[in-house]
């Protein structure tokens, strides 16, 4: 078993490698399963939100996705295999799924991101099927009408895997309620992926995520939004860790 409890979750220690092995699994078993790739941010909003602690708990494959959740893992005295961050694995993703076969659904991101997303992932996987995109309007999620005509729309062209890129909570959120509904294998929510391969957001130089400041990189580029995220709500961790240190022991 590679699940093991970790602060307020659990993870699973794989590597890059057993976690591509684990998705072809679940693409082949076809029982609606999804991942979930937490980071500081999601760990402290699982501490107030209710539904998305639910919805780690039931998760079919909880990868970590950054560097400062590996550095305290060592805390604990179970260190994490290997950092396993969205943007790293949806590249290899594709690969796997030029390689096997398996189609791909986009949903999520601003108007024409997902769609050049595509247009570059052609260039570089030329066998790679994508379905579909659909980037949903402001609110969407308050929308009955328009989460139907997603859903219907996601079903119709059937894909093997969904990419949810609409940023934590709501892409969770999203694949939580309607994967009953959805007829998908496998589902992911990977944030501003979508965004990083269409090439509108540049993503942070290997050496800086290596150190663990993938995060500042990112402030630097958009920090109206993300200074309150990374400098104020994330900054909770610090509170709850020796909390989460005292009930791992
Ligand atoms: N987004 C969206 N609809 C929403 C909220 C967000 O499509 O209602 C998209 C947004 O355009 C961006 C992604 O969701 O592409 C959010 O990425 P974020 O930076 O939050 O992701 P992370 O930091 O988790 O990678």
């Amino acid at each position: 078993m590679t699940r093991m409890k970790f602060m307020n979750i659990e993870i699973d220690n794989v590597t890059m490698e057993e976690a591509l092995m684990r998705i072809d699994y679940l693409i082949k078993i076809k029982k609606n399963a999804y991942v979930v790739t937490p980071n500081v941010d999601h760990i402290v909003q699982i501490e107030t939100n209710s539904e998305l602690r639910q919805v780690y708990n039931d998760a079919n494959l909880i990868l970590t996705d950054g560097k400062p959740l590996i550095w305290l893992s060592k805390l604990y005295g179970n260190t994490i295999k290997e950092k396993i961050s969205g943007s790293d694995l949806f590249p290899k993703l594709c690969k796997m799924a030029e390689l096997k076969g398996y189609s791909l659904y986009f949903l999520g991101a601003a108007p024409g991101v997902a769609i050049k997303a595509a247009e570059n992932l052609k260039v570089k996987f030329p066998k790679l099927r994508i379905v579909g995109t659909y980037s949903p309007s402001m609110g969407f999620e308050n929308n009955r009408n328009e989460i139907d005509k997603i859903v219907s729309d996601i079903n119709k062209a059937q894909p093997d895997i969904l990419i949810v890129a609409l940023g934590c909570p709501k892409q969770e959120l999203f694949i939580y309620r309607y994967r009953e509904a959805l007829n998908v294998p496998i589902s992911l929510g990977l944030g501003a992926t979508l965004d990083f391969v269409a090439g509108n957001i540049k993503r942070s130089p290997k050496w800086m995520s290596n150190i663990g400041l993938e995060w500042l990189y990112r402030t630097a580029q958009d920090p109206k939004r993300l200074i309150k995220r990374y400098f104020i709500n994330d900054m909770k961790i610090f509170k709850y860790i020796p909390r989460y240190i005292r009930s791992n022991r």
